[in-house]
């Protein structure tokens, strides 16, 4: 179908299931976690799920042009679709390059449809930015099958996830980065306990999780075992990309659009400070998402993201802490309340450090575009990559 038809076929679907953007229908927006199932299943069954993905696994198998078409005209609506975005975003690219025959058939349609939802069990209470420090278990039974102890931190989304991908340690006798397996983990086994945490915001997006002796069978396996190292860099470059490497959302509460429709309600918008400062969120966005849009549009036609994707990620933090002190100024003392048109943004505000260190800080994106991108040498705090894991000093 040529990408102008599908663009139609899109916009069509969207102007009759979506809500049209604007500042004030997005402070509204409120979407149940059914009302979100129901609309990712009918984004599906009109063809608008998993577009480049192949059509064996429920997708589209349509090109990058199709994709680019539908994040254009998306942009401009109110989508409910924040409960698939990881497993849409990290866990489905991981199963389709490293993922047996019989995972992919499994899971990805599921995942397409909204009936399966994934979250990603990395980060641990002593090691986030360190994920190879990590110190949950999965040791072998008699029987071939895997059971999983220990506890994972910050897992978005772990309250209502039916399955996810987690890395646990298959073998402590080798360096820390050999003895790692990725696994998938069914969520609703009883071994395992989710606790949220509550933030700033007052939201509970992410939770604590606990793993006591939680039963997975051999073909859980994500890639080989003892290879999760690779598996986890899979994932952890799909998660950059998505995270930051976004198109320009017109429902960004820190984006050009909602900040200039507040400052002209507020009043704000003929101050020339203000003016100046929503120039310059036009321009820092407009610059953000075309990057985004490079490393889209090199990684459908085969060229690898690589490191570049921590270039995309920490540009989207960097814009997101940069464009909450814009906004203090654009919409002026409107802003202390969360109530009214500023409320979604006084919560970004509040959630921007966060976005800073979520999927790998500001921090570690530096190191790795100084190692990998500008060639500098290796950050010497890292841990000895040699010694074996039940070897080094780790905290408890
Ligand atoms: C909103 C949010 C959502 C998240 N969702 C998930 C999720 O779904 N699943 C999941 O597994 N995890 C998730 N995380 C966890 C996230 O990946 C970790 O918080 C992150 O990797 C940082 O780890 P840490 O919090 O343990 O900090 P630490 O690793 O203890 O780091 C503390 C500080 O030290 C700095 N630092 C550490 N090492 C170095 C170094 N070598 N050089 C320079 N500076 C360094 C860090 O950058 C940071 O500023 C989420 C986090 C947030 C905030």
């Amino acid at each position: 179908m040529p990408a102008d038809e599908f663009r139609a076929k899109a916009l069509a679907w969207l102007q009759e299931h979506a809500t049209p953007f604007t500042a004030e229908a997005a402070d509204r927006f409120a979407p149940t976690l059914d009302e979100s199932k129901a609309f990712q299943k009918g984004l599906a069954e009109a063809g608008l799920a998993g577009i480049t993905w192949p059509t064996e696994y429920g997708g589209q198998g349509l090109g990058e042009d199709e994709l680019i078409a539908f994040n254009e005209v998306s942009a401009d609506f109110l989508m409910p679709t924040g409960p698939f975005v990881i497993g849409l975003g990290m866990p489905a690219p991981t199963i389709l390059e490293l993922g047996t025959e019989e995972q992919k058939k499994r899971h990805i349609p599921k995942m397409l449809t909204g009936e399966e939802i994934w979250c990603q069990l990395f980060s641990e209470p002593n090691g986030g930015s360190d994920v190879a420090s990590l110190q949950t278990t999965a040791t072998r039974t008699e029987t071939g099958s895997w059971l999983i102890n220990g506890q994972k931190v910050w897992t978005s989304g772990a309250q209502f996830s039916d399955f996810g991908a987690i890395l646990a340690r298959t073998d402590p006798t080798v360096p820390r980065h050999a003895g790692i397996t990725m696994f998938i983990v069914d969520m609703h086994h009883p071994g395992v306990t989710v606790r949220p945490l509550v933030v700033a915001t007052g939201d509970a997006p992410f939770n604590e999780v606990y793993f006591d002796d939680v039963e997975v069978p051999a073909d859980a396996v994500i890639g080989e075992v003892n290879a999760g190292w690779a598996a986890a860099v899979v994932m952890l470059r799909n998660e950059r990309v998505t995270i930051g490497a976004r198109g320009r959302a017109r429902n960004n509460p820190l984006g050009f659009d909602t900040l200039r429709e507040i400052a002209s309600d507020v009043g704000t918008s003929d101050d020339p400070g203000v003016r100046r400062k929503l120039a310059m969120v036009y321009a820092r966005e407009t610059a953000a998402a075309a990057f985004g849009r490079v490393l889209h549009e090199g990684a459908l036609s085969g060229e690898p993201i690589g490191a570049r994707g921590s270039v995309g990620k920490l540009a989207g933090a960097e814009f997101g802490l940069w464009a909450s002190d814009a906004a203090e100024e654009i919409v002026g003392q409107d802003i202390a309340l969360l109530s009214g048109k500023s409320a979604k943004v006084a919560k970004m505000i509040l959630a921007g450090p966060g976005s800073a260190t979520a999927g790998g800080s500001n921090e570690i994106q530096r190191n790795i575009i100084a190692e990998r991108v500008l060639g500098l040498p290796k950050d010497p705090g890292a841990a000895d990559r040699k010694t074996p894991f039940n070897q080094l000093k780790l905290s408890k």
